[in-house]
């Protein structure tokens, strides 16, 4: 078994870009929006706004209270829209609920959504002529193509159809000429399913949900979950210590799939400032 060093891709992801910044004289501004307290989200937003510092992105922050209106947030949106300096907007979400998050999502310009949940974009992802893919799963592309695993013609298994990381994975894997199966709470024979997989994703979010009878000898296995453990340890969806010597390749919690995240967001407000200067 060999682990997939998420933050190894990820570094060379973000020196990657920061050279491009550097090289190209690029005047590129993320916004990130956090509303509320929630602490998770904080952390969130502060690993970002580093990111983007060591990248040479300039981030722009706006922090609201907890008891902001829906209709603020629209407004803040709608200016951020329209701000020139910021070429991508990143509005962290949960939000509180008072605040509908798909109208939030909606509201920001298809060009600077650089999370890539907007419909406009999510529609380009299914056709396959998108700008920006979805950040998770676009980190587990580069990860699983990190190991030189060839995709086109694999059985792959994503398990987890949520739109942000389980249907859009499914879509990038179907691009990649991979056979995939996609699997949720409803799926009746999970395990046999999982077991056919070369390639197995999971997106879940349940510590220890995918066990080692449920992988496949020399699968590659991609752990997205973030859970705690029943001793409020970070870990994924996988039975780690019991999956890993099954399998070829697999990503550790934390370290794998989290890093990759924040990498792809950096280039994905590249790609945004780069095409808003064409
Ligand atoms: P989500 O919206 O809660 O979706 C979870 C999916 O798992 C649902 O589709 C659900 O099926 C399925 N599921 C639940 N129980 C199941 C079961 N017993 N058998 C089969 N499928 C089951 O979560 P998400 O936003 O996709 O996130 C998933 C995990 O990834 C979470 O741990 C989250 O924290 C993590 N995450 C990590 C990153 C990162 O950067 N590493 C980014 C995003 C998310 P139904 O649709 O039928 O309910």
């Amino acid at each position: 078994m060999t682990l997939i060093d998420g933050k190894a891709v990820s570094a060379a992801v973000k020196e990657r870009i920061k050279k491009e910044i550097e090289e190209k004289g690029l005047k590129i501004g993320l916004a990130v929006v956090i509303v509320g307290n929630d602490q998770a989200s904080r952390v969130y937003v502060n690993n970002k706004k580093k990111a983007c510092e060591f990248c040479g992105i300039t981030s722009y922050e706006y922090a609201l209270p907890e008891e902001s209106t829906e209709e603020q947030l629209l407004k803040l949106v709608d200016k951020l829209n329209e701000d020139g300096r910021v070429n991508g907007i990143l509005v962290q979400l949960p939000l509180p609920k008072q605040i509908d998050e798909k109208k939030i999502i909606e509201r920001i310009s298809p060009e600077k959504d650089v999370d890539a949940f907007n419909a406009v974009n999510v529609g380009k992802i299914m056709i396959g002529n998108y700008s920006f893919l979805p950040c998770t799963p676009a980190g587990v592309m580069e990860l699983i193509k990190s190991t030189g695993t060839e995709i086109s013609g694999k059985e792959c298994v994503v398990i987890g159809r949520s739109n942000i990381v389980g249907k859009p994975m499914a879509m990038l894997l179907l691009h990649e000429s991979a056979t995939v199966t996609i699997c949720h709470s409803k799926t009746s024979n999970l395990k046999d399913v999982c077991s056919r997989a070369d390639i197995l994703v999971s997106a879940v979010g349940k510590a220890g949900f995918v066990t080692a009878d449920m992988v496949k000898e020399g699968a590659v296995v991609i752990d997205v979950g973030m859970n705690r453990n029943s001793e409020g340890k970070l870990c994924g969806d996988v039975d780690f210590d019991n999956v890993k010597d099954k399998c070829s390749f697999i990503t550790p919690v934390p370290g794998g799939v989290g890093p990759m995240t924040i990498a792809m967001l950096m280039e994905n407000t590249l790609r945004a400032g780069k095409l808003q200067s064409l």
